[in-house]
Order: C-alpha cells, then sequence, then structure tokens
C-alpha cells in the first residue's frame, strides 16, 4: 500500500446524491463501503465532511445573516453529515469515532488529537465535525489543518469531478486535465483546488493533495493502492 493514513474529504454536496439539498443515504453507504474496502486493507482512514448540501456560511451571509453566526451554523451542519457518515460505517461493523471541533458531549467526543491518534492506531476510523470550530474557515482548510495534526500521509478530496482541469469542464469543453501539479501552478493559474488556506497549509507542510471522483466506485482503493487516479497536488 502506498499510504498509511489518509485524510479523506467529502463535500458536503457529494452527499446529496441526485438531490438539490440535504443526505442521500444510498450515496452515503456507497461511500461508507469504498472507505471500508481501503480500512480492511489496513490503511488507517480519518475523515473531514463538509456542510454545503445544508448550510453555507457566506450564502447566508449574502442573504443578511451575520457571518460568524451564519458560519456556526454550517459548522453544526457538517455534524449531521458525520453522523450519517458514521452510522453508514457502523452498519458495515467498522468501529468509529466522531469528534467535534464544538463540544456536543451527547453525541460525540471533543477534538483531542491525541486520543483520535489512538482511535486510528487501535483500528477505528476517526470523523472529524464542525470543521476547524472557527468562523471565516471552510473544512478544506480543517481537513488540511486535522491531516497535518495527525500525520496523514496525504488529503484526498474526494469530488464529483476526476481531477483538476485548465479550466471547468462544465463550462468549457476544450479544458483538460492535470495528472499532477505544483502548488505554485494551482497559485500561479489561480486554479480552483481548495481555498488558499487549505492550500498553503498543505504546501508550508508538504502535505500532498489528491482530488478525485468519489463517486466511481473502487477509486478511493486504486488510490490508496497507489494508482494514478485524479490530480496530484505536490
Ligand atoms: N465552516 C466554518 N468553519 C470551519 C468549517 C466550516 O465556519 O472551520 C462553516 C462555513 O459556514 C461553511 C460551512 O461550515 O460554509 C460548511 O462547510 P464547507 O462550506 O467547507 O462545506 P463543503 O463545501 O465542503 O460542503
Amino acid at each position: 500500500m502506498k499510504y498509511k493514513r489518509i485524510l479523506l474529504k467529502l463535500s458536503g454536496e457529494s452527499l446529496m446524491g441526485e438531490r438539490q439539498y440535504g443526505i442521500d443515504n444510498n450515496r452515503v453507504q456507497q461511500y461508507a463501503q469504498d472507505i471500508k474496502t481501503v480500512f480492511d486493507a489496513g490503511i488507517e482512514v480519518a475523515i473531514v465532511i463538509g456542510g454545503g448540501n445544508i448550510f453555507r456560511g457566506l450564502s447566508a451571509e449574502k442573504s443578511g445573516m451575520e457571518r460568524a453566526q451564519a458560519d456556526y451554523m454550517g459548522m453544526l451542519a457538517t455534524v449531521i453529515n458525520c453522523m450519517a457518515m458514521q452510522s453508514a460505517l457502523e452498519d458495515l461493523g467498522i468501529e468509529t469515532r466522531l469528534q467535534s471541533a464544538i463540544k456536543m458531549e451527547q453525541i460525540c467526543e471533543p477534538y483531542i488529537r491525541r486520543r483520535a491518534m489512538t482511535h486510528l492506531h487501535t483500528g477505528k476510523i476517526v470523523i472529524f465535525g464542525a470543521g476547524t470550530g472557527n468562523p471565516y474557515f471552510t473544512t478544506d482548510t480543517a481537513a488540511s489543518l486535522r491531516a497535518i495534526e495527525i500525520k496523514a500521509d496525504v488529503v484526498m478530496k474526494g469530488t464529483r469531478v476526476d481531477g483538476i482541469y485548465t479550466a471547468d469542464p462544465e463550462k468549457d469543453p476544450s479544458a483538460t486535465r492535470y495528472d499532477e501539479i505544483s502548488f505554485q501552478e494551482v497559485y500561479d493559474k489561480g486554479l480552483n483546488v481548495m481555498d488558499m488556506t487549505a492550500i498553503t497549509l498543505c504546501k508550508e507542510n508538504k502535505l500532498p493533495i489528491v482530488v478525485f471522483d468519489m463517486n466511481k466506485e473502487g477509486n478511493f482503493m486504486k488510490l490508496a493502492q497507489g494508482e494514478h487516479v485524479g490530480t496530484i497536488v505536490k
């Protein structure tokens, strides 16, 4: 196996499946199955999930809500998604722990880095909820930060597109996909990989990012085995 410890980032929107809002449980179950395959191969997996399928602070701010308040609502949304994933993984017989950056002791543990590491060592999947716990950040930044903290080998961003393109492939049919790209090129070309805070954290800590299509069954395992899938930023 190429990687020993992976941080998987899933956007909230990826959990919507074909819906316009909320959670498609079939999609969550499909992801859980793919995650189990990687976990069963002996790779440690930690997960960060977004909340954009339920609530986004920035969008709420545009319609007049105070930003920090809206961001806290967004962070709560991520915890709902994390609970759905936790449930799907446990249905497959995997032991999991959900750790939240905002204390919610009836439903999850608080985020404690050393405890998260112990969970990973002892065969559990750890899901990190509530982003970084701070407004004005994103779950991409939370994914990069947690990955660095727990010394993951890579951040894998599972999305609906199969990598990073020269332009938006849905708008520009001539757009081509990068197999590999440097952090500097991401800055220079203004490519939409993750927000700049997340990119900078990864660059400064030499943490590679892989962007890949999580909707294609088996892709996650291929990546974990070292096959080239999607785009790698390093
Ligand atoms: N959020 C935040 N701080 C964080 C992570 C998330 O305030 O550290 C809020 C923010 O409002 C964001 C929402 O939670 O819009 C959902 O997260 P994100 O947009 O990153 O989710 P995704 O796009 O991955 O679904």
